[in-house]
């Protein structure tokens, strides 16, 4: 009897050949169905590189829905945007604003978060602003801070009562939706005759150029990895013409370079668009590997230099702890302990092993001193300038402590 393994179709094409690139494995909280990792795969027809993931919408949605039940509500949303996110969304509104004159059009930001898009965009004097986010405290912010229609629903729930928007614009997020071609297929009844949509996810083609962690870009989160070949194949498939694909650069938290391909494209019922193979992309993703690769090596070789007759603590429990916590380093729970900062991850578990808030370190270390692994590649330097103070303040000679952004290439 053989065992019938659930496989995902291309996002982009629907075919069902595919080939192995390599596998992705990470030690997720407990009960994320995710757990036990995928295969990046390669589709044959059109190259379009994808997370092979046996996981299904149903299933993801449970989880997060489970999630938001228990989750503090009072953080994590509504503190506003970071000066690089502001900074993004100023870029995105320029060209928004270039390239849609009529500032009357009727305006969709599909997953609107705070409506730090809409808010730009008012302020070039678009009038007919409207925000969709599933998050009922991100809709009350954008209704009371930016002035504009807003409603609560989740994309795939968005009733036909919402009427039709002249512009559609979906940022970051058709890199974490299963059925990417379901997605377009609702932007594509929400849009009015001789509509536009704006489309923008994290830009394949330049993982390899800033990583900010070891296999970063593949994770629990990430499933589809877009081109500005892959745009153009993807809506073409539903008769949508390339204005114009491009790729930008922005800054995220640690001040380092992200790449994004973001796209304008306009509904014409008469343009076939040919499948075109994106021959650019593999070699791309695969020096990103071999460079993940030599990174996660030196950085095994460093958490072998650590102290043995004690245990280690993982400090920042992020997409990076998830791939460390799979190596055979991290065995059972009696050989790790786990901190976090992020009141959202606290007293969520893996491998048997709750993560503590960061201001429980020092207790902890009283009752049994450990190492401590900084596991966050990006936050390094705050966190490590967080934990020396802790111990400094408790008069506590602190512990080895060790970081692994040296190993990222500058
Ligand atoms: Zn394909």
């Amino acid at each position: 009897m053989s065992l019938q393994i659930r496989q995902r179709n291309c996002p982009i094409c629907d075919a069902h050949s595919k080939e192995v690139i390599t596998k992705v494995d990470f030690e997720l909280f407990k009960g994320h169905p995710m757990n036990g990792g995928y295969d990046v795969v390669q589709c044959t027809t059109c190259g379009f590189i994808y997370a092979n993931t046996p996981v299904t919408q149903n299933e993801l949605d449970r989880y997060y829905t489970d999630l938001s039940k228990y989750e503090d509500k009072t953080i994590g949303t509504g503190g506003g945007y970071t000066q690089n996110d502001k900074d993004r969304l100023v870029v995105t509104a320029n060209f928004l604003n270039k390239h849609i004159i009529n500032k009357n059009a009727r305006v969709l930001d599909l997953g609107c978060a705070n409506g730090g898009l809409l808010r730009e965009l008012k302020g070039h004097g678009f009038t007919n602003l409207v925000g969709i986010d599933p998050s009922l405290e991100c809709v009350n912010i954008t209704k009371e801070e930016v002035g504009c229609e807003c409603y609560q629903y989740s994309l795939f729930d968005i009733p036909e009562s919402a009427g039709k928007f002249d512009v559609i614009t979906l940022t970051h997020v058709l890199e974490h939706v299963l059925n990417v071609q379901q997605t377009i297929n609702i932007l594509d009844k929400l849009l009015a005759p001789s509509g536009v949509i704006y489309i923008e996810c994290p830009n394949a083609t330049y993982y390899k150029e800033v990583i900010h962690a070891p296999y970063q870009e593949f994770n629990a989160e990430h499933i589809n990895h877009f081109t500005e070949v892959s745009f153009e194949n993807l809506m073409g498939n539903f008769q949508y013409k390339k204005i114009l694909t491009a790729d930008k650069i922005f800054k995220i938290a640690s001040d380092q370079d992200y790449h994004a391909v973001y796209g304008l494209f306009k509904k014409d019922s008469t343009y076939q668009h040919p499948l075109q193979f994106d021959n650019a992309i593999r070699s791309c993703i695969d020096e990103y590997i071999e460079q993940s690769e030599k990174i996660f090596s030196e950085i095994r070789k460093s958490i072998a230099t650590l102290p043995k007759d004690r245990p280690a603590a993982l400090f920042g429990v992020g997409q990076f702890a998830f791939k460390l916590l799979k190596t055979d380093i991290f065995n059972s729970s009696n050989d790790f302990k786990l901190f976090d900062n992020n009141r959202m991850n606290v007293g969520k578990e893996i491998k048997g092993v709750k993560i503590a808030h960061g201001s429980e370190l020092i207790n902890e270390y009283k009752i049994a001193p450990f190492s401590i692994i900084i596991s966050s590649l990006i936050h390094e330097a705050p966190i490590r300038k967080n934990i020396e103070e802790l111990f400094e303040k408790n008069n506590l000679k602190p512990p080895v402590i060790v970081g692994f952004s040296r190993f990222l290439p500058s």
